[in-house]
């Protein structure tokens, strides 16, 4: 997963840039950069970390011109290295150019492979570097026929920021997997991942880019062409349900809202006798809320979130080890005590979180504890830049819900379903919700291919 955001036509590009990244650090922590125009040359710097720990003053500085992109990245730890931290900048034959990605190519290995048999050599192990190699290689006379052509032989997920010496170029892909939006802060023109980032620099929100779209921002103006076949829109569910900022607009909604709804229809359909509701922070808030208000039942922060441990945290000594889920979340002790708990959370993948907030409950003495998830069982892997595991992981994969129940030990386990979670987002249901029903909105490479592409790239 990643972030991604982009300014046009602003004498602080990359300082703009910079607060919009902090804005979108829950996509991604394991590395953040930025690239910048002053219209001859582009400027970049990227490095591992966290925004705040990749940039300061002095390199904000030397980042100068009036446009800028921006990214952070997500990865697992295999594949977390610099080389593969964006933006991504390459000086090629027609110029610079500097790209951020936030999605998966489903065909990525396959068309690197061909074009490795053809001489290319290749930098990283990032699948947005295909697309680089693929504009190099088309013959067309602007950038953005030659992104279209390149975007013609790719697959799966991407919203994209492109620039070049004197263009920012936005793209979408058809099926619309990721968000991506445009605003405006006076003269100059905002995009971003997440709607979130647009008020902390004060910008307007003007729309969403459209799935398919590509948007050609330059000093004359924005030209919006979409060049591909019409197909179905399949927004990502997921982002709904985890992994956006619940302060964001996206695929005509706000997120908050949907998580509300959720958490209401999961209320009306596995409703349980209870003292209270108590949400797994910070995703399962809104879950909770919604459950909450439906069931009326009062909602209580039974557990607090440590804000402070890094994803890097490593575990001092054997002797003192296995800390686990604990240096992250602790219950509160007084207020769990003796009762009866509904545990909400937005999701279910391994179940063994789950587990050690329900004993971690125990200890402190609830007395029942119904765990209730605001989404159906995650069975199926993503391919479309979500960080799930491979389905042996997905413990919903192999097991039944009594089966979780157990492994979990909580007293009772209800899952939102299928149906219930359509109900929740209500009218206009156009989405990807492939990793709950193993419908995949694209044709996927072959089983091979797909494991050997997680392992490198995920
Ligand atoms: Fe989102 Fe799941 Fe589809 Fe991946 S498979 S795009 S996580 S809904
Ligand atoms: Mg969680």
């Amino acid at each position: 997963m990643c972030g991604i955001f982009g300014v046009f036509n602003h004498k602080s590009a990359a300082n703009l840039t910079y607060l919009g990244l902090h804005a979108l650090q829950h996509r991604g922590q394991e590395s953040a950069g930025i690239a910048s125009s002053d219209g001859n040359t582009i400027h970049s710097h990227k490095a591992m970390g966290l925004v705040s720990d990749v940039f300061d003053g002095m390199v904000l500085k030397k980042l100068s011109g009036y446009s800028a992109i921006g990214h952070v990245r997500y990865s697992t730890a295999g594949s977390s290295d610099l080389r593969n931290a964006q933006p991504m900048v390459v000086e090629y034959a027609k110029g610079f150019l500097a790209i951020a990605h936030n999605g998966n190519l489903t065909n990525a290995l396959s068309i690197k492979k061909e074009l490795e048999s053809y001489g290319s050599i290749f930098q990283s192990t990032n699948d947005t570097e295909v697309i680089i190699h693929l504009i190099a290689l088309a013959h067309e006379q602007s950038t953005v026929e030659r992104l279209v052509a390149a975007l013609r032989r790719v697959e799966g997920a991407y919203s994209l920021l492109l620039m070049t010496e004197r263009e920012l170029i936005c793209a979408r892909d058809p099926h619309g997997f990721r968000p991506l939006c445009l605003g405006r802060l006076g003269n100059a023109a905002v995009v971003s991942s997440e709607s979130c980032a647009f008020d902390l620099i004060e910008a307007e929100f003007v729309r969403e880019i459209e799935p398919g779209e590509i948007l050609h921002i330059t000093k004359d103006g924005m030209r919006s062409v979409s060049p591909f076949e019409r197909v179905r829109s399949t927004f990502c569910i997921f982002e709904f349900i985890y992994f956006a900022r619940p302060d964001s607009f996206m695929f005509g909604r706000s997120v908050y809202s949907v998580r509300k709804a959720l958490g209401r229809e999961l209320a009306r359909n596995a409703g349980v006798d209870a003292d209270m509701v108590v949400p797994i922070p910070d995703s399962g808030i809104g879950a909770a809320i919604g459950y909450a208000l439906e069931a009326r039942i009062p909602f209580e922060l039974g557990l607090i979130r440590n804000h402070y441990v890094g994803r890097t945290f490593i575990e001092p000594e054997e002797s003192i080890r296995h800390f686990g889920v604990k240096l992250k979340l602790n219950p509160v002790k007084d207020a769990v005590k003796g009762k009866k708990i509904v545990v909400v959370d937005d999701s279910v993948v391994r179940a063994t979180t789950g587990r050690k907030i329900i004993a971690m409950l125990r200890q402190c003495g609830a007395r029942e504890i119904h765990f209730r998830v605001a989404s159906p069982p995650t069975t199926h892997p993503c391919f479309y830049g979500i960080d799930t595991p491979t389905s042996q992981e997905l413990i919903a994969s192999s097991h039944t819900t009594e089966e979780i129940r157990q492994f979990m030990g909580c007293d009772s386990l209800e899952y939102l379903s299928l149906e219930g979670m359509k109900r929740a987002i209500g009218e206009d249901y156009s989405f990807c919700d492939a990793c709950f029903s193993g419908d995949y909105p694209t044709s996927l490479p072959s089983a091979n291919n797909v494991q050997l592409f997680v392992k490198r790239h995920a």
